[in-house]
């Protein structure tokens, strides 16, 4: 079959298709306050219907209902699954932006708004491959399945047991992750594997309040004892400290690491976007690549404690906190590493630290040598005119596991970003031309797939 007519139409409806985008963008879906969550299931159901997939709302006993929806093809049983999330990060800092987080603002030929790209952009580049298939040739060539989670920049905490429980909806013969896009050479990322994440909380409590810090000789200062607590658990060279930590990561293979040489470097464009006059420890090369994608590590992304306004204020305060994640690679486990922090703080006299559990995943990866990797990057190398890159493992996470460890199939992601559209930071973006770009791909790889 040609694609040239999907093409066509692909390219005739490419501002209603943005149309559709904004809309979703507009609407908040922060899954960490709980914003906005069933109003933006209900808008990806509907946009599901008018495309003409069946679809289903999945809850579990707790947590963000799954948005599902399938097609099925005439011609085949071979099932295509795509794996998305609904929900989004956190917009602040918002003075940061340049337009509102949620107003879906079209300049310089970009959508902005928080979920442009992560993850609203790449959803619905995908349901409007599925469309245009429908507008066209009046079907799809493969069977298509859509598991649009809202959960996972919370850690997907709720998942597994629907993914359990519906375990006939979520089978499939291989799957398409949710993210991805083209790199300074507009060349074509395809990732095969993900790293898994740990998140929690450290408190410190001392006094039952806050008081004047002329009493410091006497009262506990609870941020002190927060900061000497996170001390224990890196050193300088970015050693995580925590006993056992490193026992079961596996070290990349030979394989791995040919993929890694053929990894164009990005590493000066990267520093000089950052500012950054080199990376920790002086990496650069293959050397950077090992450890951004095959080693743990442990990250405060936040601290929280007594006075931080302007001017000083002589305050002791009673409670101190920090939130951290630990990006864990093959064959970490989340509980393993949960516990080893446990008994670290514990041995170290830390006791009286409070720790939180978060979200966490199980790091996971595709074999490279999968026949459906060569697929999705004979079908990138066609639309994007570029080889694709491949990354054996991403320096992200996600519940890849479930579908790829439990229900068995080859994973591989890939998506319409781009290397400006900060994710997850302020003033995240979407490249209309990426938008369409990505659109096609899919509708390349639906057929690709089905041949
Ligand atoms: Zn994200």
């Amino acid at each position: 079959m040609s694609l040239e007519k999907i093409y066509s139409f692909i390219d005739a409806h490419a501002s209603a298709f943005i149309g559709d985008l904004v809309k979703l963008v507009r609407q908040p879906s922060v899954s960490a306050k709980g914003e906005g969550i069933e109003d933006c299931a209900t808008l990806v159901e509907d946009m599901m219907r008018e495309i003409g997939l069946s679809t289903k709302i999945l809850r579990g006993e707790r947590g963000h209902p799954v948005v599902y929806g399938e097609i099925k093809s005439k011609k085949t049983a071979k099932t295509l699954l795509f794996y998305n999330h609904y929900d989004v990060q956190p917009p602040e800092p918002l003075e940061e932006w340049k337009y509102g987080p949620f107003s879906g603002e079209i300049a310089d030929g970009k959508v902005y708004g928080r979920g442009a790209v992560d993850n609203k952009g790449n959803l619905v580049s995908r349901l409007k491959a599925v469309q245009a298939y429908m507008k066209t040739v009046g079907e799809v060539p493969v069977n298509v399945k859509f598991v649009v989670d809202g959960e996972e920049e919370i850690g997907s905490p709720n998942l597994e047991p629907i993914v359990k429980k519906y375990r006939q909806l979520f089978s499939a013969d291989a799957a398409i992750w949710e993210f991805g896009g083209t790199d300074r050479h507009e060349r074509p990322n395809l990732y095969l594997g993900l790293k898994g994440v740990l998140s929690v909380e450290l408190r410190a409590k001392c006094a039952l309040k806050d008081v004047h810090s002329a009493n410091a000789p006497l009262i506990p200062n609870a941020a002190w004892r927060l900061v000497w607590a996170l001390n224990t658990l890196k050193d300088e060279n970015e050693k995580i400290l925590i006993e056992g930590l490193y026992d079961n990561v596996l070290p990349p293979t030979s394989e791995e690491i040919e993929c890694l040489k053929n990894i164009p470097s990005e590493e000066e464009a990267l520093k000089k976007e950052l500012g950054l006059k080199q990376f920790l420890k002086g990496l650069s090369g293959v050397e950077a690549l090992k450890a951004l994608l095959f080693q743990p590590t442990c990250t405060i992304n936040g601290l929280q404690s007594g006075y931080t306004g302007r001017g000083s204020k002589t305050v002791l305060p009673r409670e101190a906190m920090a939130k951290l994640d630990f990006r864990l690679v093959p064959n970490q486990k989340p509980d393993e590493i949960f516990e080893k922090l446990v008994k670290h703080l514990r041995a170290r006299g830390f006791g009286d630290i409070e720790i939180i559990r978060y979200g966490s995943t199980e790091p996971v990866k595709t074999p490279i040598s999968d026949p459906f990797v060569s697929l999705v990057a004979k079908t990138a190398e066609k639309v994007y005119g570029k080889k694709a890159v491949i990354y054996p493992l991403s320096a992200g996470s996600g519940p890849m596991h479930l579908f790829r460890n439990l229900l068995g199939y080859p994973v591989v992601s890939a998506g319409c970003g781009h290397p400006e559209s900060n994710n997850h930071a302020p003033n995240e973006n979407l490249k209309i031309e990426s938008f369409i770009k990505g659109v096609k791909f899919v509708a390349a790889l639906i057929s690709d797939f089905a041949s």
